[in-house]
Parts: C-alpha cells; structure tokens; sequence
C-alpha cells in the first residue's frame, strides 16, 4: 500500500472528513484491521486565507509547496491537496513536491463522465466559481460544460464556506439556501451539481435532492485509495 500524503488544513473541517473516509474504505477494502498509510501536513487555514483575500496566490504557492514538499520528503508517495481553491496553486505544488499530486476536478470529472453528464452546476468558492483555473480544466481537458450561480447566490455561498463551513458552524437556513441555488441550476439546465468545496459536503447531501450530487471530498478522498492501493 502506498503512503498518501494530504495537504490539510484549508480548512481542518474537511480534512477531519477525507481522514475518515479514507480510512474507512481502506479497511472496507482490506478487512482485518487494515487502515491508511497517511502523512498529513495540516497548515495554519488563518495564513492561507489571508493570502487568499489579499489575492497574494504567489506566496500562498510558495508557502503550500513548501508543505507539499515536506510530505514527499517525510516518505508520501502522492500528494492530495485537500481544498478545490487552493488547486488554484497545482503547477506550484507538483513541481515542488516531485511525487504525482491528484487533482480533485480531473477525479470529479472521471466521475461525471462515468455518469454521462455533460453540464453541471458547480457550488465552491467566488475563486472556484469565478475564475477559470478549475472551471477551465474541466471544461478544456474534459470536454463538460458548467454552469454557475448567479452573483448574489455565488455570494451567499461563499460567505458561508468561509464564516460558517470552515468553522463548523451548520445552520438550517445555509442549507436551505444552498439546496435552492441547487433546484436554480437544475432548472438552468445543470445535470448535476459539483460540490465544489471539500466543506460542502458538511451541510448538503445526495439525501437533500434528487438532482445527482457529486462530492468533491468523496470522490478525492476515494481516488487517494484507489492510487493507494495501486488500481
Ligand atoms: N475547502 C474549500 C475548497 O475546497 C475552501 C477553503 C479554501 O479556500 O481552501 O475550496
């Protein structure tokens, strides 16, 4: 089994989530007493996200590919960056760690054209939303459209991520707003929804909606074992 490295932190809320879950399927894969082989490198999220405000992406870069590059030389065989936004930096970290790193929307785009789905609606934050680092790889290299909220709702939703998501704040009302903006971009035309988010998953599900989900953070977190295990 190889040794999977996360780069955690951004924030601790979701990494807490890919911890469990890759463990979980280890041992539902392997029986016994069987868990991950894992090195995580869990970053002060306060750092990053000031740089992330300030738009300083430069050093938000140089600061997780030098974390990135702690996890290969402490024995990680891969490297997952456990945040969509911060895949913003990807070039930065691959180059700095030299170990392969899983990109989250390549994972999550195998995933929609498993399920044959050519438009989707994508949830994340403004800069996931916005700009075209993610959007645009997913639309370039995979061929899928993507639709995205309208400027109040994209603001609303990453209001949350950042003053209740990441601080482990679920609120009843959040999740009503988001499920929605998910009905919105299902009417719009979307064939499914992106949790674009690695906290998404804490405050809406599959079992919210009958528009098919998909979950960045599980699917990630399932790709991590897959490459694990050498499939
Ligand atoms: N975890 C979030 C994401 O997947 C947001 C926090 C961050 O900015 O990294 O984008």
């Amino acid at each position: 089994m190889k040794t999977i490295g996360l780069l955690g932190g951004m924030s601790w809320e979701s990494t807490a989530t890919y911890y469990q879950l890759i463990n979980q399927e280890i041992n539902q894969r392997l029986g016994k007493m069987h868990s991950a082989k894992i090195l995580l490198n869990s970053v002060d999220f306060e750092v990053i996200e000031n740089f992330q405000s300030s738009g300083k992406w430069d050093e938000a870069g140089e600061e997780l590919a030098k974390q990135a590059k702690i996890l290969s030389e402490g024995g990680a065989d891969f490297i997952l960056i456990c945040t969509n936004t911060m895949h913003k930096v990807f070039n930065q970290i691959r180059q700095a760690s030299n170990k392969p790193v899983l990109h989250i929307a390549d994972a999550t785009a195998d995933q929609l054209k498993a399920s044959r789905i050519s438009k989707v609606g994508l949830l994340g934050t403004a800069f996931t939303m916005e700009q075209d680092f993610y959007k645009g790889r997913i639309v370039a290299e995979h061929g899928i459209q993507i639709l995205v909220p309208n400027e109040e709702d994209r603001e609303l939703i990453h209001r949350v991520i950042y003053q209740e998501l990441c601080l482990g704040k679920i609120e009843a009302e959040s999740k009503r707003a988001y499920l929605s903006i998910v009905e919105k971009l299902a009417s719009d035309g979307a064939e499914g929804i992106i949790l674009g988010c690695t906290e998404i998953g804490l405050l809406i599900s599959q079992e919210d909606t009958n528009v098919p989900i998909f979950d960045t953070t599980k699917i990630h977190a399932l790709a991590a074992v897959e490459e694990a295990l050498g499939k």
